[in-house]
């Protein structure tokens, strides 16, 4: 990986670069439609303009800017990386793999831990967004208190056996690969006994049925495992260890879920803009609702501040080796922010926001719902917000352990 300091005159350098590549390889077709990327994601069918973004990018290195080099990734600093998003935003392009979870946690965990064996397997295909990733952690009965997981696996001897079923497994239905935890000693603490595979979705061993979100789509599955097979080699971290593994996982989960962009993904009309067509101006041109401007000011403070702290501390985590527990206190400020702006979002648009299908909706309108009520998974997934206050308090502040959860 490049070096931290590089100087005004290298990244200006390097912003000349960026401006450039993307002249020539973003497709102007592409230009502000990063929903694209997210449909993709869950699965849906993809224009060739998006195929082909998504090969020269991925090829690039630049979906994973600052992952090294001889992994596929772009090898850049964090200022670079910083550069080429401003940049990226300048023309309306976008990171067509940002989703994906290979490359929002399962990447970054398997170059922490990984064999160099795994990292060459595993790392280049995530940074060409080549495989769909999924997490199996959460059981029927092992969600926040996750160290209660009972999903079986036993060392066969040149392979492991997994027996038992996950659930709300995001993207199941699709994944090439999983990455999940098994317990692979039942007499040790239920926090000593936990390995972490890495497992081939496609075989017969391996059931995914979908669950249906109150937003309308079935994003999670239901997983079983009924004498599913793992390599040798599928073992990441050591044996019995697979809890250190797996928290560093959700840091890189949580850190992910810190943008405050929501449902959304960033890409929605400023509030305000939305508020004086919808509510109306008064004479002097402000929002016509006093009432409702104060909260929007007041929204707008909170989101400002959120993503300054969000910079602040990814500065200040500069070298300190990435993810941190800082996350979790990100994590629950994004959901505040972003569940906001969605209550605000209705409001604002009155009972248009409130249309669930026909052409009396706009296209926004009926996004803006599902997006209302997808959001309320924002304080839930990736551990939910009590559990990161438990973190914040325990981890951070250094507050009596009341609690066993992660
Ligand atoms: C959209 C979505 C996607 C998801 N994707 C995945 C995925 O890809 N892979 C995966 O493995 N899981 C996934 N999950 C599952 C998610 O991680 C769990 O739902 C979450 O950890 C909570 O667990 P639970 O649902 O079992 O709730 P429970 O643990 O039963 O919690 C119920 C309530 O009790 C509270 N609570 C529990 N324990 C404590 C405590 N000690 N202190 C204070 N309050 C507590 C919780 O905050 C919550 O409000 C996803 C969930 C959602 C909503």
């Amino acid at each position: 990986m490049a070096d931290f300091g590089a100087t005004d005159v290298e990244l200006e350098n390097f912003r000349a670069e960026a401006r450039a590549w993307l002249e020539a390889n973003f497709p102007p077709e592409l230009k502000g439609k990063a929903g694209q990327a997210s449909e993709q994601d869950e699965g849906g069918e993809i224009s060739p303009e998006l195929a082909l973004w998504r090969k020269r990018i991925g090829e690039k290195g630049w979906a994973v800017p600052t992952w090294p080099t001889e992994y596929g990734g772009g090898g850049l600093t964090p200022q670079q990386a910083r550069v080429l998003q401003q940049e990226m935003a300048r023309v309306g392009a976008f990171n067509p793999l940002m989703f994906g979870m290979g490359i929002t946690m399962i990447g970054p965990t398997i170059l922490d831990y990984g064999t160099e064996e795994q990292k060459r397997t595993h790392i280049p295909r995530i940074a060409r967004g080549e495989v769909r990733w999924c997490v199996g952690y959460s059981e029927p009965n092992a969600g926040s208190d996750l160290a209660s997981l009972q999903t079986r696996c036993e060392d066969m001897g040149d392979h492991y056996l997994i027996n038992g079923q996950k659930i709300w497994t995001s993207g199941a239905q699709w994944s090439d690969w999983c990455g999940m935890l098994v317990r692979t000693d039942f007499s040790a603490k239920k926090h000593d006994g936990i390995s972490f595979l890495l497992v081939d979705m496609h075989q017969p061993g391996i059931e995914t049925r979908p669950i249906k979100l109150i937003a309308g789509a079935s994003p999670f599955c239901e997983t079983f495992f009924t004498d599913a097979r793992a390599e040798k080699n599928g073992l990441l971290g050591e044996l019995n260890r697979g809890w250190t593994v797996g928290k560093r996982l959700l840091q890189h989960e949580r850190a992910s879920q810190t943008a405050a962009s929501g449902p959304g993904g960033g890409r929605q009309a400023p509030l305000t803009d939305l508020a004086k067509r919808y509510v109306g101006v008064d004479e002097k041109g402000r929002i016509a609702d006093p009432d409702l401007r104060t909260r929007l000011a007041r929204h707008e403070m909170d989101s400002r501040a959120h993503s300054l702290t969000l910079m602040r501390a990814f500065a200040e985590s500069r070298g300190a080796g990435g993810a941190t527990n800082t996350a979790s206190v990100l994590k629950n400020s994004a959901t505040n922010v972003a569940q906001t702006r969605a209550e605000l979002t209705l409001e604002i648009m009155g009972h248009q926001g409130l249309g669930w299908e026909g052409e009396a909706f706009s296209a926004d309108e009926l996004q803006a719902v599902r997006g209302w009520l997808f959001g309320k998974a924002m304080s839930i997934y990736g551990g939910s917000a009590e559990i990161q206050n438990n973190i914040i308090s325990k981890r951070i502040l250094g507050l009596p352990d009341t609690t066993q959860s992660t």
